[in-house]
């Protein structure tokens, strides 16, 4: 944190009569300093041992996630690497690391991230999930859901539904379905002050009363999506007592279903506060975790893990309705798979066409109707004007040798930059179709003619220059 950024003045009194003296000094000596760059490698395309092989970066190991790491490095952009753009990681902080880590998702079960935008945790959940199962991934902010999707496609995540709800909406449509629910709830962000100033600039004791009403709120909705024998997560980046145990002292009271799950105790992870409260919590709220900036490598985080032990069964979902695909749209996505990939990417009976869109839905999943959906799963492109265009998802999801057409260049090649920026150059092949990669990961379509080759970088993707 730069030294003329102060830190809230009533935040220091509060923070100052909760902790220690020698530990509250070691709290704004932490705050005063760096933050360190975390990065989560993306197991679905590349394992940790490659990626470090490949890119020679020096990693230290983040304690409570083995695909997590510290960066160790001065001068790297990772954020501007190709690698960045082909998914191969996300540039996360450590701490933020934890939730999704922790909550411990399946292959083949159904999870729900409540909170979702801008998707690192999303992300990770996806990963660990091997893209089987269904994850459905919630926010309320169109911009940030915009980003989301974007995260996710870069991530080549193929099994996620993407809903625009408030929290009270899903859990009257779904009810208790969900294995695993992760609130990642909107905080005050005490943890963000030395990362981010706006988070400085907008705290206020209000600011938490405010937020602590809401994620009340939020996890309320929540507990009537978990089924019996699953999984609530809830997580902020905050230190307020008021949020962390506070919320969920007052959601024990009134959901004795649920009990408080003890969570490993990983180097530096300090236990939850009761006793910050006014009259102090249940003494269970000490199995969960406070993430502190001068105990570990990471910005603040409170995570608190949830057991449903009873509950009503959970009810049945009506099926989406099979609709047979329009004979024409069929016809030009087979012409196009026939063209441009070596087999088909998924069985067709998981084919849907929304509007102009044609979607892969995920295995198994409910009909979403009635909900407001961004994404009913793998987007696989767009049919309009007698053509199917291939949507940048598709690409990212496959592995390099699905494709027939591929140009692939070395992270430095001077293609790469003008692929970024949505230009053309000269290669000779065949017309069409043609997936362009950073050695063997894909990194999107352009179009050749004539041995010129047009890239088709999404506009978002081109801001990478
Ligand atoms: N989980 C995200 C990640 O790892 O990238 C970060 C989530 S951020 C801490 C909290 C999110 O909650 C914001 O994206 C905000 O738009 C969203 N939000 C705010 N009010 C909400 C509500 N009532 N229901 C669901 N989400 C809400």
């Amino acid at each position: 944190m730069p030294p003329s950024m102060t830190l809230p003045a009533p935040f220091l009194h509060r923070m100052q009569a909760f902790l220690e003296a020698e530990e509250f000094a070691a709290f704004q000596a932490a705050l005063r300093g760096r933050p360190v760059t975390g990065l989560r490698v993306n197991t679905l395309k590349i394992s940790p041992e490659d990626l470090q092989r490949r890119t020679g970066w020096r990693m230290e190991p983040v304690p409570w996630c083995p695909e997590g790491f510290v960066l160790q490095e001065e001068g790297v952009r990772p954020g501007k690497h190709p690698y960045h753009a082909a998914g191969l990681y996300y540039l996360q902080d450590p701490s933020a690391m934890a939730p999704a880590a922790l909550l411990d998702p399946q292959p083949g079960e159904w999870v729900l991230d409540l909170a979702a935008a801008p998707g690192g945790k999303t992300t990770h959940l996806a990963a660990r999930m091997g893209n089987r199962g269904l994850l459905v991934a919630n926010d309320v902010q169109p911009r940030r859901l915009r980003e989301l999707t974007h995260n996710l496609d870069r991530w080549g995540a193929t099994h996620v539904v993407v809903t625009q709800a408030m929290p009270g909406r899903l859990a009257r449509f779904f009810g208790p379905v969900f294995h695993r629910v992760l609130v990642d709830a909107p905080c005050s962000g005490e943890g963000m002050f030395r990362k981010d100033p706006k988070a400085r600039g907008t705290w206020s004791p209000k600011l938490v009363q405010r937020c602590a009403q809401m994620q009340r709120g939020i996890l309320k909705a929540a507990a009537h999506l978990v089924r019996v024998g699953g999984w609530l997560l809830y997580s902020t980046c905050t230190f307020a007592p008021e949020e962390n145990e506070g919320v969920l002292a007052r959601f024990l009271e009134a959901h004795p279903d649920f009990e408080v799950h003890p969570l490993p105790r990983h180097p530096g992870f300090a236990p939850g506060r009761p006793d910050w409260l006014q009259p102090p919590g249940p003494e269970a709220l000490r199995s969960a975790v406070r993430l502190w900036p001068h105990r570990v490598a990471g910005e603040g985080h409170f995570l608190a893990l949830l057991h449903r032990r009873r509950g009503p069964e959970p009810p049945p979902l009506p099926a989406p309705r099979r609709e047979r695909l329009p004979h024409e749209a069929l016809r030009l996505y087979r012409a196009f798979v026939a063209e441009t990939l070596h087999e088909h990417p998924v069985p067709e009976e998981r084919l849907a066409l929304f509007g102009v869109h044609l979607y892969a839905v995920p295995e198994d999943a409910p009909s979403f109707k009635g909900l407001p959906v961004q994404r009913w799963g793998w987007w696989l492109g767009t049919v309009k004007k007698g053509r199917f265009e291939p949507a940048h998802s598709l690409a990212l999801a496959l592995r390099q040798d699905a494709f027939r057409h591929v140009l692939s260049y070395p992270r430095d090649h001077p293609h790469l930059r003008t692929f970024f920026a949505g230009g053309t150059w000269e290669a000779p092949g065949p017309d069409g179709w043609v997936v362009v990669a950073v050695e063997e990961f894909p990194l999107g379509w352009a179009r050749r003619s004539g041995g010129k080759v047009k890239s088709r970088a999404p506009r978002w993707l081109r801001r990478w220059e």
